[in-house]
């Protein structure tokens, strides 16, 4: 592991804690729910959350870093994120803020200025990314819950990595005010916990997160939408606290994804849980998705596009750490804001801002941000062919034959053998070495999001469960379902796991 950042203000730190390094800011005391108005029901029962360094906290405990160097480290952020908010007001008790890839780019929590992360379980070993710091606090049984966030798979991959659940919502679900933005069209908060129950209590529950709208949020999904999914979606739910029965349900294997790269223990660990479920009565069908060889490459084109404009704010003089050798009259000319962003940025996400630019700029755009923007159309399409169930947001609309587009003209369902959910692994390998991780060519590492990004692309709910393997390490069995079936997908979850 790196060093530990010399920046830590207020902490108090086990010698564990320092080895792995996933937390940025760990308070001496934690930070406590606000007290329930007395006119009100009683409190609710506190429950420990660690919370990813890229989501905004007010208490002057609590900086919010983004494990980057262009924001000081001890910036308090003036609004707190409506998903803080939401749990706090729900018993949560913060113990701190985690560490991360920089603004989330990344699949192994290394690109940190902070230093990387790392887990002991086994040994020296990825946690996974970029919501690394909050896998390893949860793994470890340091909170009952973290958040993190997931635009391509960095709820789910270190979830995988380090043996617990992660869950990245239907997007539009949860706020994402004050979540500071990487690619907004993909951006989610998740939730990682060792136990389902308290994922699913806090979404579905009585006070469920699914229900609240907020209106800072352009992209939260409307209470009438809101209405209008649930009522698609009734009669598909058992009755709330009961798990759904396995017996009768339809998982799909997408045959797209037995890829050359994809580790023997793990093929079979997926071959394994398929088979158990059909032992208790499920059937498991193959499907194809076939633009998914596509995804990831449509991922890495949208993904840093959104980045690139995300991070024009980072200048020194908007927002973030000016650089104060660089002389200040020269603004205009570019001086200030070139050596301050070559200052403050770390490499990953100075390459991401490269690609974006470059993706964007007229002589490219056609053929890498267009084509991507078309590649992900497909995706959801190719998932809207396999669901039983029927996109809620799609728009039935029909067209002149002439006028049809080709990817509208390929709209119908696949056929009888439509699922339920699709079964797949979360990552093509165990979680690997950190030193091995650190020797590779950056892009390596792009490869480990290719089952993750499917269902962020299309805006599907999905969860990764810890998978039984025959070797040391941990792995995670994903689940993917229909859009806003996200009752359904906890549900059976839980019975799966
Ligand atoms: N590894 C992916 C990326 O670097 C996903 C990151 C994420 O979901 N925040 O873009």
């Amino acid at each position: 592991p790196g060093p530990r950042s010399p920046w830590l203000r207020n902490v108090r730190l086990t010698p564990q804690h320092r080895l792995l390094n996933h937390f940025i800011t760990h308070p001496a005391e934690p930070i406590p729910p606000p007290a329930a108005p007395a006119s009100s029901s009683p409190n609710p029962k506190p429950f420990t959350l660690a919370v990813k360094d890229n989501i905004a906290t007010t208490s002057p405990n609590l900086p919010t870093t983004c494990a980057s160097g262009i924001l000081s480290r001890s910036y308090t952020s003036p609004i707190e994120a409506t998903i803080i908010g939401q749990l706090r007001a729900r018993g949560a008790v913060i113990t701190g803020k985690t560490n991360l890839d920089e603004f989330g780019m990344g699949s192994h929590s290394i690109y940190s200025h902070y230093g990387p992360v790392t887990q002991d379980n086994p040994p020296e070993t990825s946690a996974g990314g970029s919501s690394g710091g909050s896998a390893v606090a949860v793994a470890n049984g340091e909170v009952e819950l973290a958040l993190g966030t997931d635009t391509g798979g960095s709820v789910r991959l270190p979830a995988a990595y380090t043996g617990i659940i992660g869950y990245k919502p239907s997007y539009g679900m949860i706020s994402r005010y004050g979540v500071i933005p990487y690619a907004n069209s993909l951006d989610t908060v998740g939730f990682l916990s060792r136990q389902i129950d308290p994922i699913k209590e806090l979404i579905v529950g009585e006070r469920g997160l699914w229900k609240e709208h907020d209106r800072n949020d352009p992209t939260s999904l409307t209470e009438a939408v809101r209405k209008r999914c649930a009522a698609q979606r009734k009669g598909y739910r058992s009755q709330q606290g009961q798990t759904t029965e396995l017996k009768g349900l339809k998982f799909g294997i997408p045959l797209e994804y037995n890829i050359a790269e994809l580790d023997l223990t793990i093929r079979d660990a997926w071959a394994a849980a398929a088979k158990r479920l059909q032992d208790v009565g499920a059937r498991v069908v193959p499907v194809s998705l076939p633009t998914t060889k596509h995804a990831l490459a449509a991922y890495y084109v949208i993904a840093p596009a959104e980045a690139s404009s995300n991070l024009a704010k980072y200048d020194g003089i908007r927002y973030g750490v000016r650089d104060t050798d660089a002389p200040s009259d020269a603004a205009a000319g570019g001086v200030l804001y070139a050596s301050t962003r070559g200052e403050g940025f770390g490499e990953e996400v100075k390459r991401r801002i490269l690609l974006g630019s470059y993706t964007l700029s007229s002589e490219a755009m056609d053929n890498y941000f267009i084509k991507a923007q078309r590649v992900r159309r497909l995706v959801r399409r190719d998932f809207n062919r396999v669901f039983a169930l029927d996109d809620p947001l799609q728009e039935r609309v029909t067209f002149e034959l002439s006028d049809l587009p080709e990817e509208v003209e390929m709209e119908d369902k696949w056929g009888p053998e439509e699922v339920d959910f699709l079964l797949c692994p979360t990552a093509p390998t165990l979680a690997p070495k950190l030193k091995e991780v650190m020797e590779k060519q950056p892009v390596d590492a792009y490869m480990n999001d290719v089952f993750t990004v499917p269902a962020s692309l299309a805006g599907l709910p999905a969860i990764s469960i810890p998978m039984k393997v025959t070797r040391e390490g941990a792995a995670g069995l994903q689940l993917i379902g229909q859009y806003w079936d996200d009752a359904r997908l906890l549900d059976v979850a839980g019975a799966v796991a």
